[in-house]
């Protein structure tokens, strides 16, 4: 039984933080010190630099990748009564957001291999009521957009891309977040890019857009406190940026190092038992948020893998659309087989930047162990 500091662990934070402890406090002291705690420096530095990294022209930072989603909807005038196509398989809050804007979340299935939207459904989704199109860049990886661009301009209907755990992931050319008329950012801590709280941003290349976006989260207030519509609170605040400002730079490294260590996953796992391995699309730069395999034995191989010290994760265990508290959205078991099935097969495995090789190889080893029968 191994001890709990040989514990291979699901993420952790601490190993990037600790070598580079005075530069983090050195960065909250600049804003501390600065005289502006809000919407300051920091923020304008970082919107420049996340806009530049993305190929978008602009980047709004926002309080979370929720509001993200939520401001975005809203400046494109999205809300009740309007129908948008998303997928079940994703995190809660890309359903949430699109329920707080008033709006009617229209989940289509997954594909089986990559777990991302299978744009084939998508137009057979679309109704006279479809107003907007959301694709879920899952686990680091980006939809296939050229289909979905396609549609939204012969059915003129908005692109939104949830990026919140795909920032610097590449489809050919292009960047998550500079494809559709919106993306929507996450910085929560354990992103590819991560905050040490809550963060996000919305990036686009519509000026008009932007300005919108900056003052839906300012109260709906573009100058002298009159609020030229309704807005909400939510900034990004000063003290996240300068702690992004700081990681920004070091994003491309740390997703080098992701896909090292998703590398180590592939040529040690293939093959083995029935596990399938994530397939990474023609074209695409996977940025290895989450590195998730399938297999029918999965709750046996992750008691199995807890005994060894390893922890492991379920992305996510239950779809959205069969979870109670979306009940309301009238969806049977049965109706997204293809996410009802990964829900039961999935298994994320510990990748982060920091994450020890030795670590990595000991979960192939032990995934190994257990599809051979051994103990
Ligand atoms: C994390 C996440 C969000 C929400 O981001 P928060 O910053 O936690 O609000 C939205 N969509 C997806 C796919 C996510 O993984």
């Amino acid at each position: 039984m191994p001890g709990m500091n040989d514990t291979v662990r699901y993420w952790d934070y601490l190993g990037e933080y600790t070598p580079r402890r005075e530069e983090y406090l050195g960065a909250v002291d600049r804003v501390f010190s600065s005289g502006r705690l809000v919407l300051g420096q920091e923020v304008a530095e970082f919107e420049k630099g996340l806009a530049a990294y993305s190929g978008a022209a602009f980047a709004v930072g926002v309080n979370s990748g929720t509001d993200a989603i939520v401001l975005a909807l809203k400046a494109l005038g999205i809300g009740a009564g309007d129908e948008v196509i998303t997928v079940s398989n994703t995190a809660v809050p890309t359903v949430a957001a699109i329920r707080a804007s008033g709006a009617t979340p229209v989940f289509v299935d997954v594909e089986e291999d990559t777990y991302l939207m299978d744009v084939s459904l998508v137009e057979a989704a679309v109704t006279t009521r479809t107003r907007c199109l959301l694709p879920v860049h899952l686990c680091g990886q980006m939809v296939d957009m050229a289909p979905l661009q396609e549609i939204a301009r012969r059915r003129g209907v908005r692109l939104v891309e949830d990026c919140a755990q795909a920032c610097g992931a590449a489809y050919g050319e292009e960047r998550a977040g500079s494809l559709g008329d919106a993306g929507a950012f996450s910085f929560y801590p354990t992103k590819v890019l991560g905050a040490f709280g809550d963060a996000g941003a919305v990036t686009t290349s519509d000026p008009e857009l932007a300005g919108r976006l900056r003052r839906l989260r300012f109260y709906g207030i573009e100058q002298g406190y009159h609020a030229e519509e309704e807005g909400f609170n939510s900034r990004l605040d000063e003290v996240q940026a300068a702690i992004l400002n700081l990681k920004l730079p070091g994003i491309e490294a740390a997703a080098s190092a992701r896909r090292d260590i998703a590398r180590i996953y592939d040529e040690g796992l293939a093959g083995v038992g029935d596990v399938g391995l994530p397939v990474v699309g023609r074209d695409c730069r996977h940025q290895y948020y989450l590195y998730t395999v399938r297999t029918r034995r999965r709750d046996r191989l992750m008691e199995f893998l807890a005994k060894e010290g390893i922890e492991t994760k379920i992305n996510y265990p239950h779809p959205v659309h069969l979870m109670r508290g979306y009940c309301a959205l009238g969806y049977r078991d049965g109706d997204l087989p293809v996410t009802e099935r990964l829900a039961r097969t999935i298994l994320s495995l510990p990748i982060y930047p920091e994450l020890p090789r030795s670590h990595a190889e000991r979960v192939v080893e032990a995934v190994r162990r257990f599809f051979s029968g051994g103990r």
